[in-house]
């Protein structure tokens, strides 16, 4: 094909090559982070001071690690994934060391990173050795010519990469381990439970004792006639972490860490680590992260369909992620999002009575909110 003709092509397809930093007009005044560390059942009366001063310590923590990035000319890449390391870091959030636990006593960790000047992306899922998923995510995208890598093939990798891995014994929690005994015992004698027959054939892995010790396989279930028991999450609180930046060169990028939910069946995999699903971000319109019910954000391609809405009817951000996240609330879920968009405009919007979240913007000033 001509030279001339190929041009004429990718303009008429819309097609825009992405831009490097480099070429594109600095504006430090543009810089702009928002986090989120789950939404949920979060309010004032179920919260003691110490409770809520612990969450306001790290989530400021987390914006002004990625803000000190973003502020000295680092890309949002870098400010994302430092900011999600330091609520994975964190026993109080479902990512990294607060991971929840899995029906049969695990820790399975997801993550997914997104650059929105390249479209590239990378994930994990079903990790559970490696310390900070959200950078073995990174170098999936980085590293490999993959998107996506899950369980032992994923641990693999980041090992290979010379990621930090832990024994699997690093991620027990004691308040986790009781949230999780707590979901058994609630959902023991369901209509779930009844569905699942037990069978000899699958065996799954050892259980976590408190001690962080394993003991025995407890006894597998057939994915057959699997029905969601009535408590899949103690107290519907999610507590993923994500973080979505702007930098000085215009470049959004997404970054969302989680351990799932507990009590969640062997192999599950929520929204996190899916690209459109938890996690988005392209220059053309927005960079989303999201934590909730993470099926239903899957059904919703909640951060895709965010991003599609800004980008395709040129809906005002906040206008955008509240029609996606009504759409998850029609079809029974719920949760919220962080967003940021071009322009630097942030939405942060749930449907649960609180979630964890906070933004900073070239000033420097950390605004972090729990309640409604
Ligand atoms: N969205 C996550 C999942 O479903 C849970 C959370 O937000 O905490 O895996």
């Amino acid at each position: 094909m001509k030279p001339l003709l190929l041009v004429l092509l990718l303009l008429a397809t819309g097609y825009a090559p992405a831009q490097n930093p480099a070429s594109r007009p600095v504006d430090p005044t543009r810089i702009t982070l928002a986090i989120h560390g789950g939404a949920g059942t979060i309010t004032r009366q179920n919260m003691t001071p110490e409770q809520e001063q612990a969450y306001r310590e790290v989530l400021n923590q987390a914006l002004q690690t990625g803000y000190a990035i973003l502020k000295k000319g680092g890309t949002s890449l870098d400010a994302v994934e430092a900011t999600v390391r330091v609520m994975e870091d964190s026993p109080l959030f479902n990512a990294g060391k607060g991971a929840v636990f899995t029906h049969d006593g695990r820790n399975e960790l997801d993550a997914a990173i997104m650059d929105g000047s390249t479209l590239k992306a990378g994930s994990v899922a079903g990790v559970t050795t490696i310390r900070n998923p959200i950078s073995a995510a990174r170098s999936v995208m980085e590293k490999s010519e993959h998107v996506m890598m899950v369980g032992a093939g994923a641990e693999q990798f980041a090992k290979d990469q010379g990621l930090v891995l832990v024994d699997p014994s690093y991620f027990y929690t004691e308040a986790r381990y009781q949230q999780l005994q707590k979901a058994l015992r609630t959902s023991q004698g369901s209509v779930g439970d009844q569905l699942n027959t037990p069978t000899k054939a699958a065996t799954p892995p050892a259980k976590v004792l408190p001690s962080g010790k394993r003991s025995k396989s407890s006894g597998g279930r057939k994915p057959q006639g699997y029905a969601e028991p009535p408590v899949f999450i103690e107290g519907r609180k999610y507590g993923t972490v994500g973080a979505v930046a702007l930098d000085q060169y215009g470049n959004l990028a997404a970054a969302t860490s989680t351990g799932g939910m507990t009590n969640k069946r062997y192999g599950r995999v929520g929204d996190a680590p899916l690209i459109g699903a938890g996690t988005y971000a392209d220059n053309q319109s927005c960079a989303v992260s999201c934590t909730g019910w993470g099926e239903f954000f899957i059904r919703a391609t909640v951060a895709r369909d965010v991003a599609a809405r800004v980008e395709y009817q040129q809906q005002p951000l906040t206008a955008a992620a509240q029609a996606t996240l009504d759409k998850v609330a029609r079809l029974g879920g719920d949760g919220g999002l962080v967003a940021v968009d071009a322009a630097g405009n942030v939405a942060m919007p749930f449907n649960t009575e609180g979630m964890y979240r906070g933004y900073i913007k070239a000033n420097g000033q950390s605004n972090v909110l729990i309640y409604k």
